[in-house]
């Protein structure tokens, strides 16, 4: 088995058993794989997937880390935070930043998510309790110095009409695109487990209107749909098959998500994913 490291959590090979990619998921050893463990996938669909990964984590290995000031930190519910540092460059909406806390530290990748008009550059993280980056990230203060990279990466969600999904903080890159006034005739669908985790709402609902439709799993009130998102791109009539469709979330999230919308029809190619590996 050739075992490339393609990050800091998670790793890909090639299975000369199955004559296939794999891609692990979860941080295991080498002597832990099995292939009980290991999701398998088609060669081109993980093939995009493990070179976007490699393309990214290479683009900012490349980059230097500069020190910005923090602007604020607010505390959007019990474990997700909302920061905004210094803006010292401009960026397209949809873009990533590389941060870390300090300039030697192995940064953590993390989608913008606010517009490119912007006076500061702002992201949505949740907390890791064991992570090495989100728990001393949590508590920084203004005039706090941070570390972080030239924005890069190519989720810029160029092609419309479109169907937006995220999960969870994956909603960060939606919202620096509708901030920046680039959702002119989109759909946007938010799963999120609790109500409170449908961060920027209002915006979003003055913005969208009916467009903006968010799916809630363990609670509910009116303005929610009940379940899950993925349950609704089942058995949904209006899915429009010729649409591309930007996917952002946990890896669980766009593998589920891809192969409802393969099998309703929507080619390979209109699906683009930006994973929060
Ligand atoms: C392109 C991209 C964009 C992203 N954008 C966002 C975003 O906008 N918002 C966001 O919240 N996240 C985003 N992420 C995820 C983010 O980069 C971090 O992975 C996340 O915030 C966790 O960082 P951390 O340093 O706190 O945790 P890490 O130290 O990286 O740990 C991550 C998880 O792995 C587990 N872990 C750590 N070490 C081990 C080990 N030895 N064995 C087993 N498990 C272990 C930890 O328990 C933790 O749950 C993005 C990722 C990518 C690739």
């Amino acid at each position: 088995m050739a075992v490339p490291d393609i990050g800091n959590s998670h790793f890909c090979f090639y299975n000369f058993e199955c004559q296939d990619f794999c891609l692990l998921f979860t941080r295991i050893t080498v002597e832990q794989m099995t292939n009980s463990t290991v999701f398998q996938f088609t060669k081109q669909n993980l093939a995009n997937i493990v070179s976007y990964k490699i393309e990214l984590m290479n683009q900012h290995k490349r980059k230097e880390l500069q020190a910005v000031k923090v602007i604020s930190n607010d505390l959007l519910t019990d474990d997700v935070h909302y920061i905004s540092v210094e803006k010292p460059f401009d960026f397209k909406a949809g873009q990533v930043v590389a941060i870390a806390m300090h300039a030697d530290d192995e940064p953590r990748l993390y989608s913008i998510a606010s517009g490119i008009n912007k006076q500061h550059l702002s992201i949505l993280f949740d907390v890791k309790p064991d992570g090495e980056l989100t728990p001393p990230l949590s508590l920084v203060q203004p005039n706090d110095t941070v570390y972080i990279s030239e924005p890069f990466g190519k989720f810029l969600c160029l092609e419309q009409p479109a169907t937006w999904i995220a999960t969870g903080t994956g909603i960060a890159p939606f919202i620096s695109l509708v901030e920046s006034a680039r959702a002119e005739n989109i759909h946007l669908l938010h799963g999120a487990r609790t109500l409170d985790k449908f961060f920027f709402q209002d915006y979003l609902e003055a913005q969208l209107g009916h467009n903006y439709l968010r799916f809630c799993t363990t609670e509910s009130n009116e303005k929610t749909i009940a379940g899950r998102l993925t349950s609704y791109l089942e058995n949904t009539e209006n899915l429009p098959t010729d649409n591309k469709y930007y996917l952002c979330g946990s890896s669980q999230m766009v593998i589920d998500v891809r192969e409802i919308l393969i099998a309703r029809g929507i080619a390979f190619d209109n699906i683009i994913a930006e994973i929060y590996f």
